[in-house]
């Protein structure tokens, strides 16, 4: 009996390993973008809220020239915003608000600002304020993250990607709500996260521990700031492909197609899914909601959690070889 489940099990797991390699299946330029199951799993992207739901109001988004931050931005300004996007890039920042406003027809503005600078903040604060007028949303979006064994991270590394992330969210929240109050404006904040946040992951432990308090600044303000009408939410993306996260985080293309095996729907996330999602949190449909984590992933966080859920790749056939197996133990 021992020798017959040695050699079963073998098989098995050589079937396992092949049957995982046969799931897959589009390649899609360096990323494998989906498995079978994906099909079920259609990405609507089109703006999801009615026209004009933001008409009159200002969304101010750090990050917003780029990637999730750009469509987030796009989105909004689609939906009658004035959008202000902040980020260190001038280039990119000009180029992303023309493109923007263009599209739209609405007003974008853009500030050249580095979040780890609570002087350049006030002082971004200052303008929109006398120019604009406070924002309404608030979207703490910019974040710096790479992958690296932890024994070679420096004191330095661990503390950029700390300073962007968790401090640049708080000396923007601190600066524009401290505003808010004086001026007795409510608002909403959205924070992007990331999935590990909470349950912590290996090889980025500068973004997981920078997103981690952000999370928890999340719920604080929620609770805190409620009296002062404002709203605080953050969402928890899986992968979505942005050249800053993809480029940083799986630079050879390769772990992006073995993680793909962990994502229940099969596929990565896309940009307008995204959005959409964040201009709900955003807007007054999502009036009560607040300090909220929203995962975004495919359904990737319960399935990368359960011990057994590798299981799903054993063929019929290999059940009712186990089946028959775990019969015939006696006793215990
Ligand atoms: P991205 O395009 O690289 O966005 C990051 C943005 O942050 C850039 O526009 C960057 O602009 C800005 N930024 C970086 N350092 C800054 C600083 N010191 N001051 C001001 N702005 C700064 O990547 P993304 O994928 O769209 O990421 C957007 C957010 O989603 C991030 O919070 C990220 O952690 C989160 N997220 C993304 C994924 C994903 O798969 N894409 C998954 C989970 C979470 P400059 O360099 O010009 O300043």
């Amino acid at each position: 009996m021992a020798a017959f489940r040695c050699s079963s099990l073998r098989k098995l797991s050589s079937a396992i390993t092949q049957c995982s390699y046969h799931q897959r299946q589009l390649s899609y330029g360096r990323y494998l973008l989906a498995q079978d199951q994906a099909r079920f799993f259609p990405a609507k992207t089109s703006p999801m809220l009615p026209p004009g739901t933001f008409d009159g109001k200002i969304a101010f988004i750090t990050g917003g020239a780029t990637g999730l931050g750009k469509g987030l931005a796009l989105n909004l300004s689609q939906l009658g915003a004035t959008v202000i996007i902040a980020s260190r890039s001038a280039d990119k920042l000009k180029s992303a608000a023309n493109e923007i406003s263009e599209k739209t027809g609405n007003k974008v503005a853009d500030y050249r600002l580095d979040v780890r600078d609570p002087a350049a903040i006030k002082s971004v604060f200052d303008d929109i304020e006398t120019n604009h007028g406070l924002p309404d949303l608030i979207v703490n979006n910019a974040a710096g993250n790479f992958i690296s064994p932890s024994e070679r991270l420096s004191p330095n590394a661990f503390a950029v990607v700390i300073n962007i992330v968790l401090n640049g969210t708080a000396y923007i929240t601190l600066d524009v709500g401290k505003r808010l109050i004086k001026a007795k404006k409510g608002a909403s904040f959205l924070a992007v996260s990331a999935d590990y946040a909470d349950c912590g992951s290996g090889f980025v432990i500068h973004s997981a521990a920078a997103k981690a308090g952000v999370e928890a600044l999340t719920r604080s303000l929620a609770a805190e700031w409620g009296r002062y009408g404002m709203r605080f939410n953050a969402i928890s993306p899986g992968p979505v492909e942005t050249k800053g996260a993809f480029s940083r985080l799986d630079p050879t293309g390769q772990f992006m197609g073995k993680y793909m095996e962990k994502i229940p729907a099969g596929r990565i996330g896309e940009i307008g899914e995204f959005t959409n999602l964040a201009t709900y949190l955003l807007s007054d449909y999502a009036s009560w909601i607040s300090g909220q984590i929203i995962r975004l992933n495919g359904g990737e966080y319960p399935c990368t959690a359960g011990l057994f859920n590798d299981l799903k790749q054993v063929t019929n056939e290999q059940w009712d070889q186990l089946e028959a197996m775990i019969k015939n133990v006696k006793g215990s």
